[in-house]
């Protein structure tokens, strides 16, 4: 293409600094769906910014201050890396490097994250035992506990959610890993997409062998990035592991680490965007975001419950809230209408929840006030339906 002088010029793009997508709406989108979640100004502007080449010393800083601040995050010395996938990717790396042919495995579950260790397991051929609790409950302790009595010992790993973000609820991962540990000389492998960044968890106090998150949720960044810590202990199996893999391996990932580097290119954006939101994380202390998180978890309840929306799991989450509908509501309509009328996002329940429930998150860079627009919006749109 040739290029002249009267080519229209690339507009400013404004919207981006002001944290909105482009749009003939002009009202300002208010995301407050449980991933991918709204990112602070700072961050979008990085994501701006020109693509560096990923083998130099200044991609490398970026890269190793990313890895040091989510151990911070992560409340962990062990090893972290860095993959370029959704936080499903993530996953799927946590059962094709642990696992060889044959291995038994536990997965506990009540929702559709829980599920989705299965569903990975099931692909890679294998046939995980699974205690399934009903949705919106957490998993129960005595349950897992007869559980790991009868299996325990055969177990390589156990798979984990912290906050299953289908149903809101969060799980007792502190006491499953204890009883993991009792029973067990199984892998503690545990699914933090949505929890880390908001929701209290500390990898090596609890000794989670592996932890997985995602960029997009609390660690409020673009979807794009998986993170995964990973114990010595989680490391020997890795090595020894016969799971075919490539671009999922974690030992030819850990090589790279000391290079401040990823085999492959990585999103390079991403991964400047991301020390930006961890320093701002860092900047205010993780233990102060977790209780900010409780705070709004807190007031967002207070609110939904003014406008008669029963609180759905038990025990609930910090980073989501979800909640019944009331009969006469169809939520998959009301979630369409908020977002049509008042570009106000919020989720509708997954899979069996579908039109049951709402979901609302307050994690990352949601603010209050952004959630006090979507309130607003919601107790107009139930006064028009109740109109009608
Ligand atoms: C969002 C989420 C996932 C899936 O992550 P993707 O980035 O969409 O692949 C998995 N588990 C939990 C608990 C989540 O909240």
């Amino acid at each position: 293409m040739r290029r002249t002088n009267s080519e229209t010029p690339i507009p400013n793009p404004q919207h981006l600094l002001k944290n909105q997508p482009p749009t003939s709406n002009p009202q300002p989108l208010v995301l407050l769906t449980p991933g991918p979640t709204p990112i602070p100004p700072s961050v979008l502007a990085k994501l701006a910014e020109p693509i560096l080449h990923h083998r130099t010393v200044e991609f490398g800083a970026f890269f190793e201050r990313v890895i040091q601040d989510l151990q911070y995050v992560f409340r962990t010395k062990n090893t972290v890396l860095l993959q370029t996938t959704s936080g499903t990717g993530g996953m799927e790396s946590a059962v094709a490097n642990l696992l060889s042919p044959g291995d038994k495995t536990l997965v506990a579950t009540a929702g559709a994250f829980g599920n989705r260790w299965g569903k990975i397991l099931k692909a890679y051929g294998f046939l995980p035992i699974i205690q399934e609790e009903e949705w919106g409950s957490a998993i129960d302790p005595n349950r897992f506990e007869a559980l790991l009595k009868t299996h325990g010992k055969d177990l390589k790993a156990v798979y984990l959610t912290h906050t299953e973000t289908s149903t809101g609820v969060v799980h007792p991962i502190e006491v499953l890993s204890r009883l993991i540990h009792q029973y067990s000389d199984a892998l503690v492998v545990v699914d933090s997409i949505s929890g880390l960044g908001g929701q209290e968890l500390k990898t090596d106090e609890w000794n989670l062998d592996v932890v997985v998150s995602a960029s997009q949720k609390g660690l409020m960044n673009a979807p794009g990035l998986a993170f995964i810590s990973l114990s010595e202990r989680a490391l020997q199996v890795m090595e020894m592991s016969k799971c075919p893999r490539f671009y999922w391996d974690w030992r030819t990932m850990k090589k790279s680490v000391p290079n401040k580097e990823t085999p492959y290119t990585p999103s390079v954006s991403l991964v400047v965007a991301q020390a930006e939101a961890l320093r701002l994380i860092k900047e205010e202390g993780i233990e102060s975001v977790w209780a900010k998180t409780t705070r709004l978890a807190q007031w967002t309840r207070e609110e939904l419950k003014k406008l008669n929306f029963p609180l759905f799991p038990h025990p609930p989450c910090d980073v989501l809230t979800s909640v019944s509908v009331p009969e006469s509501v169809n939520a998959t309509e009301l979630v369409h209408r908020l977002l049509k009328d008042f570009r106000i996002s919020i989720a509708d329940g997954q899979e069996k929840l579908k039109g049951r429930i709402i979901r609302i998150a307050h994690m990352g860079y949601i603010r209050k006030e952004d959630l006090q627009r979507g309130f607003s919006a919601l107790q107009t749109c139930l006064t028009d339906t109740q109109k009608k």
